[in-house]
């Protein structure tokens, strides 16, 4: 099917409809103007007013093998032809195929997959399974993270922007984990950070009694807050922690999976296998809602003889299954796991290691495969951030700046208080990347004006 051209008069009527009863999510619905988009394809995206970007955001970070896949596109036609929807509690062909697929890549043995819709239904599902696993309440997650906007996820989440929403939840406790460029334990390098916050930790569960902790759930590397790769050493200190104290390991990777950083799941740059999995996003490139918990045979057993109470309309919905076995079918013939690997080793990362040597409002470049950030900073000796945590209107100023200056050159950034994520498609192609490259460093000149 063609794509249609780019039309600014219908532009204009897309964006009316949009302003008239569209109610955004995480924005002051009066203070956005979000173009109207045209079509999309592979790494690109182009609006009725005849900009094309270079999307380095991949939507929410999920179109991990890029826009309009043909292959995943034509699966998930041919289902809708063949069957467009069923109730879940029957044995359908692509659901099964969907789990196998998964399964087969996850880590361990985590064999069997519960399907939900996106990632916080994954998170509030894991949680639900260690409680009633373990038979204990308490849940612990760190600061500077985020696991998605409903219910529980919401608390979990150690994330600032959390605090309008959040109440506080009875059994939900945060601790620090490791960040070596802002320290909480004020560390001098990585293996100090990695003990300090394993003690950290486990001084945590000593004190809110190990035995009433049911789950410790964090993302493999922390995405939204920062992307903050984990030292080596941390998680399996975390899960020695989980082994010693009885708790669930839950690994949350609806961000880092799929391809992301290189490997089908991040985990295995640790050799760490949780006891659940939560994944979304990257599983179908986000063409059809889906998410899920990958479940550790033990927890599974759990549920063998007694039912599990949770269960959601949509799960496993068969057009969400059938783009997710093409996607991973794509993924696995395109060697898509395999280019993100070495676009972050050859291209991305010393790429960005060379921007930031030349540009003084680069504090720190970090991440791995498809998956960068970028710490803006006004100074690079005290690393005081470029805008203050957030900051919003005239505070946020420098950080808009960096943004209207990125697209001005047809690339869509990432942006997040002061840092720029650089999170493309995985199989974004070496000239892709070079280009955004060129385009950030324009952009960083621009950021270079606010440093002192
Ligand atoms: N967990 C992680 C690590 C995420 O990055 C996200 C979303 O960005 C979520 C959970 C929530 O996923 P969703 O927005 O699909 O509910």
């Amino acid at each position: 099917t063609p794509h249609p051209a780019p039309d600014p008069r219908v532009g204009a009527a897309v964006k009316a409809a949009d302003r008239a009863h569209v109610f955004h999510s995480w924005s002051a619905q009066a203070l956005i103007d979000p173009p109207a988009v045209a079509g999309a394809e592979g790494a690109y995206f182009w609006d009725h007013d005849g900009n094309r970007y270079l999307d380095f955001t991949s939507g929410l970070v999920f179109t991990n093998i890029g826009y309009q896949h043909p292959k995943v596109v034509a699966a998930i036609q041919e289902q809708a032809a063949r069957l467009a929807t069923f109730a879940p509690g029957f044995a359908v062909d692509v659901r099964g195929e969907a789990a196998r697929l998964i399964a087969e890549r996850t880590p361990g043995d985590l064999d069997k997959v519960f399907f939900t819709n996106g990632g916080a239904e994954a998170v509030e599902n894991a949680v639900r399974m260690a409680r009633l696993h373990t038979g204990r309440h308490k849940v612990l997650s760190a600061y500077r993270s985020y696991h998605g906007a409903t219910s529980t996820a919401i608390h979990l989440t150690g994330d600032p922007r959390r605090w309008p929403s959040d109440t506080g939840a009875a059994g939900v406790v945060h601790f620090w984990g490791p960040f070596p460029y802002r320290s909480p334990f004020h560390s001098e390098n990585e293996a100090q950070e990695c003990e300090r916050a394993l003690t950290h930790l486990e001084d945590t569960l000593v004190f809110e009694g190990p035995d009433t902790v049911a789950a410790i759930v964090l993302e493999t590397v922390p995405g939204t807050a920062g992307i903050m790769p984990p030292p080596p050493g941390y998680l399996r200190g975390v899960r020695e922690l989980c082994d010693r104290y009885g708790i669930v390991l839950v690994l949350d990777e609806v961000m880092a999976g799929f391809g992301r950083t290189g490997r089908w799941f991040a985990a295995e740059h640790h050799d760490v296998v949780p006891d659940l999995l939560t994944f979304a996003k990257g599983v179908n490139s986000g063409y059809v809602p889906l998410g899920g918990v990958a479940i550790s045979a033990e927890i599974a057993a759990t549920f063998d003889r007694r039912p599990y109470p949770g269960g959601l309309t949509y799960s496993g919905h068969p057009l969400a299954c059938a783009a997710a076995v093409a996607t991973i079918r794509v993924m696995a013939e395109e060697h898509v796991v395999e280019a993100a690997d070495r676009l972050g080793a050859e291209i991305l990362g010393p790429g960005l290691r060379e921007l930031a040597e030349r540009h003084p409002s680069v504090g720190e470049v970090r991440g791995l495969g498809a998956f960068w950030a970028l710490e803006l900073v006004r100074n690079r000796e005290t690393r005081e951030p470029l805008v203050p945590y957030g900051a919003t209107g005239g505070a946020n100023a420098p950080m808009a700046a960096f943004t209207a200056a990125c697209r001005e050159r047809g690339l869509w950034p990432f942006v997040n208080m002061n840092r720029t994520h650089v999170v493309p498609a995985c199989n974004l192609t070496d000239a892709e990347a070079k280009e955004g490259l060129a385009a950030l460093d324009a952009a960083l000149s621009v950021a270079d004006e606010h440093t002192v």
